[in-house]
């Protein structure tokens, strides 16, 4: 294949991807298969050879209400016909004002202002900007650093990356370019057991020790996704909060993958009870459809950032706002604001509870986990997740593991015939493997 091969609807010029095409995590001396996707409709990808595959991960947790709405595409065709894009410097528009409303009426009190990034990693950059930028207003310059947990994962540019895990994220690589945090350790007591609170007190300790230095606390509530996937205990939750008003820290809570149901309530923190000074949101508030983030702050935050030396909060990509992804946002809005998620995912937990428990019995599993739309099984050893991928898509279904993990997180739509597929699948797929010892240098969501 060469550049000028012209391209064709119907299939999808695999070689050339694969010469010219970076794909998330990848190499470019020994690419990994990809797969040529031409369509998708509710829970089902139709790959380039006519098979349809049913989808364990709602495309990176994003794709909430599955593919092909019909009300999530109507109104992104309506919005790019009236109003595609207009910079968002001196203008507005109704669809950012509208989902605005939403946003704010959706979560947690405290949260009044909004910032509209273009995607999960930035919506985090926005908030450690706005945190330092907050004590610059606040006369406390020197409070610079974000005080995180080990096993998280918030993305993947510098600031972003300087809060992922030390160990499996992307620290080593980048020399002094990712700034030093500080790490607790991670959560420990899990979601469904009794909390241990002696686990609390090497982050007391740390915020004792250190608390003229940190901004703010950042953290994922209740699910450490990438990261790890667990599910840890609200009442760290509930400490945290109290450490940071002890201490007067700015809390933020990075909601990307847990919010808008997943865990089983609208946001994570709700299991908690706790409010945010700052939230980052993404991922399915698009309804997956078109990259969107945003990052709320409180009226507080809001003030002391507009208080700063700057007088203004320094950040305005280009994008920002962008119409189209706000309209698609609106629409997953009201789907969600409908309420089916609510029994949906029960019903997926219940089911994903009951067809998971087998594994637990397998010798290369060392954990089955399941809250909310999210059940994983946790192996013994790193997965080859190009092998196994290629398995999964045999048995008919679109499951993405990585690192010890084999997971799903499905469309809420999904049916109970559809989820049976995959959870039978994920069976198979960790009964039949034998897994090398390989301690992998590098672990990624990819
Ligand atoms: C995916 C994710 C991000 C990064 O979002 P992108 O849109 O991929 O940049 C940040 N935080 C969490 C918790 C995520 O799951």
């Amino acid at each position: 294949m060469n550049k000028t091969t012209p391209p064709n609807e119907q299939c999808v010029d695999i070689e050339f991807d694969k010469q010219h095409l970076w794909h998330p995590y990848t190499s470019m001396n020994n690419a990994l298969p990809t797969y040529g996707v031409v369509s998708a409709e509710g829970v089902e990808l139709k790959l380039a050879n006519g098979v349809k595959i049913v989808d364990g991960t709602s495309s990176w947790w994003a794709c909430v209400h599955g593919y092909s709405h019909p009300k999530i595409v109507a109104a992104i065709q309506q919005q790019a016909q009236q109003l595609s894009h207009v910079m968002f410097g001196g203008i507005t528009h109704r669809p950012a004002v509208e989902l605005a409303r939403m946003l704010i009426d959706m979560t947690s009190k405290r949260l009044t202002k909004v910032f509209l990034a273009d995607s999960g990693s930035i919506a985090v950059e926005v908030s450690i900007k706005m945190a330092l930028q907050y004590w610059q207003g606040k006369n406390q310059p020197n409070k610079q650093k974000i005080l995180t947990v080990k096993s998280g994962y918030h993305g993947d540019t510098f600031a972003a990356m300087s809060v992922c895990d030390p160990e499996g994220g992307m620290h080593t690589m980048f020399g002094e370019l990712v700034t030093q945090q500080l790490f607790a350790p991670a959560p420990n007591s899990a979601f469904s057991e009794s909390f241990d609170p002696q686990e609390l007190s090497t982050l007391k300790q740390m915020f004792k020790d250190n608390h003229q230095q940190i901004a703010a606390v950042l953290i994922e509530p209740i699910m450490q996704g990438a990261g790890g996937m667990r599910f840890y205990h609200p009442e760290y939750l509930v400490a945290l909060r109290t450490l940071c008003d002890q201490y007067d820290v700015l809390l933020i809570l990075d909601e990307i993958a847990t919010g808008f149901g997943r865990t089983g309530k609208l946001f994570a923190y709700e299991h908690a009870n706790i409010e945010a000074d700052i939230l980052c949101l993404g991922k399915a508030l698009t309804g997956g459809y078109v990259s969107l983030a945003a990052t709320m702050c409180s009226d507080k935050v809001a003030k002391g950032v507009s208080d700063s030396p700057a007088g203004v909060f320094m950040h305005g990509p280009t994008f920002m706002g962008n119409p189209l992804a706000c309209a698609a946002a609106i629409a997953s809005l009201e789907l969600i604001n409908q309420q089916q998620w609510q029994a949906q995912v029960a019903n997926i937990e219940a089911q994903m509870k009951l067809e998971l428990a087998a594994a637990k019995h397998y010798q290369n599993v060392v954990d089955v986990r399941v809250l909310g739309a999210v059940g994983v099984l946790e192996m013994n050893a790193t997965v080859n997740t190009a092998e196994l991928q290629q398995q999964f898509v045999k048995l008919g279904v679109w499951i993405r593991p990585f690192a010890n993990f084999i997971y799903i997180m499905p469309p809420y739509t999904i049916t109970n015939i559809q989820l049976t597929r995959l959870t039978d699948a994920m069976k198979v797929v960790a009964s039949q493997i034998s897994l090398p010892n390989n301690d992998a240098a590098f672990v990624s969501h990819g």
